[in-house]
């Protein structure tokens, strides 16, 4: 048996990469008396001989919408200007990503249109976050060497708000591809994409790209407002110095996440946008997720 990662399935038929080959295959009749449905990403053990998947190996992660399984990499894509930065929603997809198992990467994108000072601010807001910042132009093309540095080797998927960009990186990624600008995502918003098929492109540094930009929201059911401090990862130097055992960061004495939040250590929206979100798990008001 050799083992490949399946980067394409249509009716039945998956396209799964084995050392550089496509192979074709239908998967076993077993999985579906299982429930369990082969998807793009999946690594698989495959008879090359019949073309038959006869093993899924077990997910790092499973997204929905769409579908797609073992991503390593998060673009959370923004643009210095137009659109306006959402960065409440920026923050919401850290935490979504950081749940599934995947490490978000920082896109601030449209450089070319943004102040020197409000790019640096963006990245102020984001540099006591473990995660990498990459600041690029689609448009004139800067940046991208950067970004696919810190992707290699890695599967990554595209989110963000509608027309900060997510396709145009997707292109300038893997430029055979052709995703139309501007265009795409939008559809996907109306649902009339939905049923679209996610696909792995690959990228010359052994990366791949999902080709579907525009991940939805991840919704967030199991999260307790209780863990939601796991998953800034800022405030980790600090947690273990709270006065009291299971400090939530917000009325506490003896709090050392506030203490750091007045001193400019953790930067002070971060803060608040965690109280915000904190206040709406406390009060059950996952729909706004
Ligand atoms: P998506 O909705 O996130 O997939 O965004 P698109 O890739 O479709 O881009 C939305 C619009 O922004 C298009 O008109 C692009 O040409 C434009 N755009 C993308 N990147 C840049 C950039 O770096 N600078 C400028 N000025 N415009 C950009
Ligand atoms: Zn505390």
């Amino acid at each position: 048996m050799r083992e490949g990662i399946i980067i394409k399935g249509v009716g039945g038929f998956y396209d799964v990469l084995v050392d550089g080959n496509i192979i074709s295959c239908r998967a076993r009749g077993r999985f579906r008396k299982d429930g369990i449905i082969p998807m793009v990403g999946d690594k698989v053990k495959i008879n090359s001989e019949k073309q038959y998947i006869e093993e899924i190996l077990p997910r790092k992660n499973q997204l929905i919408r769409p579908t797609v399984a073992n991503i390593d990499f998060l673009g959370i894509v923004l643009a210095v200007e137009e659109p306006e930065p959402d960065f409440y929603l920026i923050d919401k997809m850290i935490i979504s990503a950081e749940m599934n198992n995947i490490e978000p990467i920082i896109i601030i994108n449209k450089i070319d249109l943004g102040s020197p000072e409000k790019i640096k601010s963006i990245r102020e807001i984001y540099e006591k976050t473990k995660y990498p910042i990459v600041s690029i132009s689609c448009k004139e093309k800067k940046g991208l060497d950067k970004l696919n540095e810190v992707i290699k080797g890695g599967i990554v998927a595209f989110a963000g708000q509608s027309g900060v960009g997510k396709s145009s990186i997707i292109n300038l990624l893997c430029p055979e591809k052709e995703i139309e600008i501007g265009k795409l995502s939008d559809k996907i918003k109306r649902g009339k994409h939905t049923t679209r098929h996610a696909e792995l492109l690959c990228l010359d540094n052994g990366g791949m790209v999902v080709d579907t930009p525009g991940f939805s929201m991840m919704i967030i059911n199991t999260l307790e407002a209780e863990d939601l401090q796991l998953y800034y990862s800022e405030f980790k130097p600090y947690i273990q110095q709270c006065r009291f055992n299971g400090c939530v960061h917000y009325h506490e004495p003896g709090c050392r996440v506030k203490e750091a939040v007045e001193t400019g250590d953790i930067p002070k929206e971060r803060y608040d946008r965690y109280i915000k979100i904190y206040t709406e798990l406390k009060e059950n008001r996952r729909d706004v997720w």
